[in-house]
């Protein structure tokens, strides 16, 4: 079966069609570089996005921190990764890049701030 995906890897968004059979990539095409066959087999064996939110803070300049993960997460484990962010109350001010959760359910991934925020 060919599934056609578009690739997001960069803005040129290419048209790429993988050949799966039995959950397997046996074939892709469409890609005009090397990380668009990666992109595609995983996107087709295990899914990722990068997961951005917000962490509730308390005593800081602001009440909600925007937050990422410096890596992709599994797409089955957004939903539960979502969890493990809600629980945080952040009381202590951060840089950019500094980790709030490291390895959020082992998924190699760390949720990190994407703002400074103060005192
Ligand atoms: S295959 Fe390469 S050039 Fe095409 S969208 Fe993906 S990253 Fe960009």
């Amino acid at each position: 079966m060919i599934k056609k995906i578009t690739c997001i890897e960069c803005p040129q968004g290419c048209q790429l069609e993988v050949n799966v059979e039995e959950g397997r990539v046996i074939g892709l095409t469409g890609n005009k570089c090397p990380k668009g066959d990666v992109y595609g087999r995983q996107e087709i064996t295990d899914p990722r996005r990068v997961l951005s939110s917000t962490v509730l803070a308390k005593g800081l300049e602001i009440k909600m921190v925007p937050v990422r993960t410096d890596k992709p997460v599994p797409k089955s484990k957004m939903f539960a990764v979502m969890e493990e962010i809600k629980k945080i109350r952040l009381t202590r001010p951060v840089a950019v890049g500094d980790v709030i959760i490291a390895n959020v359910l082992g998924s190699d991934a760390n949720v990190a701030a994407s703002r400074e925020v103060g005192p």
